[in-house]
């Protein structure tokens, strides 16, 4: 019997999200988390989704990664989907970082281990508990091949140009400091699915791809390939974001050193967690925003339109370094769910071949559609982006390169 499926897991600094898929047909076996580990309250929702998908919740203290793969373990064992199974043949892991070194996804052995955390530094709240999650997995199944697959692979194709920052390159250089974007499963799997959508080859399709989710980015793609991205060296920068600034003077930030008293850590605080929607209305989720905005709420229409404005000046941006675009695609939370974000982002644009058809627009779905009128110059698209697909895909990928062919 041929072991078709695999173990996707993200693992955060005290979470732990996964999904189990046969990849025969893509299919979701189990999906669940694993959140609050090494607190207390420790809880872990689980839901097969073999017969009926009825959700299992557990809440005890949940010690370490290595208690909740173990916990994981067990859930998965009762629906018959232990990962002693022979069944399983690899387990695919996200990596925020993979600097400029990893370009592809990676069977994980020591020396990748060792790579990922060279990568520390500039991945500091990421990489660590990557690395933790890959070596608990490791621990429960050494017999199996872990592959890494990264958050920055996809944009290793962007030229120097876009890569490189304006800055001495001596120190860029010893400090690692250049644009390595993130999200790049997500533009990588949604810019096919859009090439898909048009009926034609990724190679000869351009897209902009807007991921939208709490985190935000865009990025250009040409012919399949990444050539920039909005997010940098981390994913501070770029869109307005549920809680990230985005782009911003960088004299901001000496400004708030030097006359505000800010600590390094407080201003790290300021511009990841309490900046972006939520610190110009107090609200970050997108639902809540619109729902203020038609009751008449000033400032959460002004944070509609920093939102928007930011957004605008990104799709003419890349309109402009791709020269021909062929579609612009929505994905992510707000982008897969809001229709106004969709119709504002790109009214006005006519002259750069974009509109959005209004009744297209406000069709709820979970497949990929084309939003724009007919004889729309470029598509516009909504396609629901799938990371863990896309890693699960590119994992089985690697370790049973016949692919689906079984
Ligand atoms: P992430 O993976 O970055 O946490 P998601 O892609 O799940 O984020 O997106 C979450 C965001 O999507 C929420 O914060 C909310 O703003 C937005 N969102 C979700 N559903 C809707 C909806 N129906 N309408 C508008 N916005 C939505």
């Amino acid at each position: 019997m041929t072991a078709t499926r695999v173990l996707v897991l993200n693992s955060g600094s005290s979470s732990v999200k996964y999904q189990l898929l046969d990849m025969r047909d893509s299919n979701r076996l189990a999906v669940g988390l694993v959140e609050r580990i090494g607190e207390e309250n420790s809880r872990l929702k689980h839901t097969p989704l073999t017969d009926g998908g009825t959700s299992r919740e557990r809440t005890e203290p949940i010690a370490d990664h290595a208690a909740a793969l173990q916990a994981v373990a067990e859930e998965l064992a009762k629906d018959g989907l232990g990962l002693d199974s022979t069944e399983l043949a690899a387990i695919g892991h996200r990596v925020v970082h993979g600097g400029q070194s990893f370009t592809e996804p990676t069977v994980v052995d020591d020396a990748v281990l060792a790579e990922i955390e060279r990568l520390i530094p500039v991945a500091p709240l990421h990489n660590p508990a990557n690395l933790t999650g890959i070596r608990t997995a490791q621990a429960l199944r050494p017999d199996l091949p872990q592959v890494a697959v990264f958050d920055t692979a996809f944009h290793t194709t962007m030229p120097e140009s876009a890569a490189r920052y304006a800055i001495d390159v001596e120190t860029a250089d010893t400090h690692r400091i250049r644009r390595y974007g993130f999200h790049g499963t997500s533009h990588a799997y949604v810019s096919r699915a859009t090439a898909e959508l048009l009926g034609r080859a990724p190679e000869d399709v351009n897209v902009i791809v807007l991921h939208l989710g709490n985190g935000a980015s865009a990025s250009a793609v040409r012919g399949g390939k990444c050539v920039d991205t909005s997010m940098g060296l981390t994913p501070l920068e770029g869109l307005v974001m549920g809680t990230r600034s985005g782009d911003m003077d960088p004299a901001v930030i000496f400004h708030l050193m030097r006359v505000g008293g800010m600590s390094t850590d407080e201003i790290d605080t300021l511009l990841n967690k309490k900046s972006g929607l939520i610190g110009l209305c107090g609200d970050n989720d997108m639902r809540e925003i619109r729902r203020r905005i038609d009751e008449g709420d000033e400032r959460a229409k002004l944070a509609f339109d920093i939102y928007i404005h930011r957004l605008k000046k990104y799709i003419g941006a890349y309109c402009a370094v791709l020269g021909r675009v062929d579609a612009i695609a929505f994905t992510a939370g707000v982008g897969e769910n809001a229709a106004p974000v969709r119709e504002a982002a790109v009214a006005g644009l006519e002259q750069l071949g974009l509109a959005v058809d209004d009744e297209l627009n406000a069709v709820r779905s979970d497949e990929p559609r084309l939003i724009s009128p007919a004889d729309a110059r470029v598509a516009v698209a909504v396609v629901p982006t799938d990371e863990e697909l896309e890693i699960a895909t590119q994992t089985y990928a690697l370790v049973h390169p016949a692919g689906k062919n079984i």
